[in-house]
Parts: structure tokens; C-alpha cells; sequence
């Protein structure tokens, strides 16, 4: 077996970092005891960032038989030191900088890497998919398919009234205009006002919807011609049923 042996921090005590570069400190209680039993089971090498001459001197000089030059990526030598600016094959790396790796999420948890936070501030992005542990979060909330399906369902519908609603302001109504809807957050929503029969009467249109009336003259929300009269919904439709049956009943058209 090889078994990786790290300078600095392992067997340098390494108080104060890099420092000037030199080899200040004495070694860590342990270190060369330890070096010297693992040198009795295994084939040892030391990996540090430094120049190994450097490395090799100072451990010479505590009794061990050094080395610096070796070739291929391993080392199989026991009885001797191997000092190496390379990383060579090992079964073992001693590091006092070395993180465990079982696996991806284990590594980022221990270096402390947390997933990038969505805007709900709960849930977060892994590997490029969004994560929501919370089911209300209202970013990762998707319509279900019954609520979609009924959503569908009533926007085919308004199609269907707007359809009619354009066709009476054309052909009914007189000063029709198009305002956009002051008393609606969403944007995009407009409001058809006309005249019918003397009364006014005013729809609210969606903008999926707002291609039906893009014929009409469009106003801004100030103008005079469409300023809501205070009509009810309630007394918009007794008015649009009265017309309904005074066009559909013979005779003579009856004001009301
Ligand atoms: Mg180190």
C-alpha cells in the first residue's frame, strides 16, 4: 500500500501559513513517530506545494531517508521518504486541508456550498432543477389540470359573450369606444363602452380577447366617452332583456 503523506499542517506544524516560505515550526506532536511507523507497514510520500529539496533537507535532517526523483505516477519504496510537488497513486491522502468526497451533494454540504436560493427565499435550484420542499411555494405551484381545464373552459366562454357583446356595439351600440380598465391590476384589460338604446352599457374585455374589438375607436381612460355612469351589472342586462324582446316582438319598437 502507498500512503500519501500532506507537509504543512501534518507533519510541519504550519502555525502561521506559508509565512516567508521557510520551515519555521517544530512538528506536530506525533509527526515524526507517526511517519515512522507508517514507513514500517507501507510505502510513504510526502505531497507539499514546496520545493521538495526544501522538505527533503528538513526531514533528513530529523533522521529520515529522503528521496525527490522518482518516475511514473507511483511509489512503491518502503524504508524511504519519496518528497513530491506531484500527486502520485495512493490508497490514503493524509491532509489536514482534505474534504471526505462520498459524492457530490456530501462534498458542497461539506464545504459549506448552499444551492442557489429561488425567490421565495425557500426553495432552491440542484443540479439545473428547481427544488420546491414546500407545496404552496407559488413558484413551483403548477395549475392542476382540472383548475386549468375549468379555466379553459370559462375564458371559451367569455370569447363567446365578447363575440356577441362586439357584434351589439357595432350594430346596436353608438359611440362605441375602448378605454383601458382602470379597476383592473392585471394588465392589458380594456373596457368597450356604448351607448345602447339610449343607456350605457359596458363590458370589461380580457386582453386574450382584445382583438375583438380592435375596430373600435380607442380612448384614453379620461375620456369622456368612457367614464362608467354608475349602471349596475344587474340593470345592464334587465336593459339588454327589455331590447332583446322589443326587437323581437312585432311591432312598433317601444321606448322604454
Ligand atoms: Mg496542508
Amino acid at each position: 500500500m502507498t500512503i500519501a503523506c500532506d507537509f504543512d499542517g501534518v507533519i510541519h506544524a504550519y502555525s502561521r501559513g506559508w509565512a516567508d516560505g521557510s520551515i519555521y515550526d517544530p512538528p506536530l506532536p506525533g509527526a515524526l513517530d507517526g511517519l515512522r511507523r507508517l514507513l514500517d507497514h507501507d510505502a510513504v510520500f510526502i505531497h507539499t506545494t514546496r520545493d521538495p529539496a526544501q522538505v527533503a533537507e528538513w526531514l533528513t535532517a530529523r533522521g529520515f531517508i529522503c528521496r525527490t526523483e522518482h518516475d511514473g505516477p507511483f511509489w512503491n519504496q518502503r524504508g524511504q521518504l519519496l518528497v513530491t510537488n506531484q500527486k502520485l497513486a495512493a490508497v490514503a491522502y493524509l491532509d489536514d486541508r482534505g474534504v471526505r468526497f462520498t459524492g457530490w451533494d456530501q462534498a458542497m454540504s461539506a464545504l459549506g456550498i448552499k444551492p442557489r436560493l429561488l425567490d421565495c427565499g425557500w426553495c432552491y435550484e440542484e443540479w439545473g432543477e428547481e427544488v420546491h420542499p414546500h407545496p404552496e411555494c407559488p413558484i413551483g405551484y403548477t395549475t392542476p389540470p382540472a383548475i386549468a381545464q375549468a379555466e379553459q373552459e370559462r375564458d371559451g366562454a367569455y370569447r363567446e359573450r365578447n363575440r356577441l357583446v362586439a357584434l351589439v356595439a357595432g350594430g346596436l351600440g353608438e359611440q362605441a369606444v375602448v378605454a383601458p380598465a382602470p379597476d383592473v391590476d392585471e394588465p392589458g384589460w380594456q373596457i368597450l363602452y356604448f351607448t345602447l338604446h339610449g343607456r350605457q352599457c359596458s363590458w370589461h374585455f380580457s386582453p386574450r380577447d382584445a382583438d375583438l374589438i380592435a375596430h373600435f375607436e380607442h380612448v384614453p381612460a379620461d375620456d369622456p366617452r368612457a367614464q362608467w355612469d354608475g349602471h349596475t351589472t344587474k340593470a345592464k342586462y334587465e336593459h339588454v332583456d327589455y331590447l332583446a324582446r322589443a326587437l323581437g316582438t312585432p311591432g312598433p319598437f317601444k321606448d322604454r
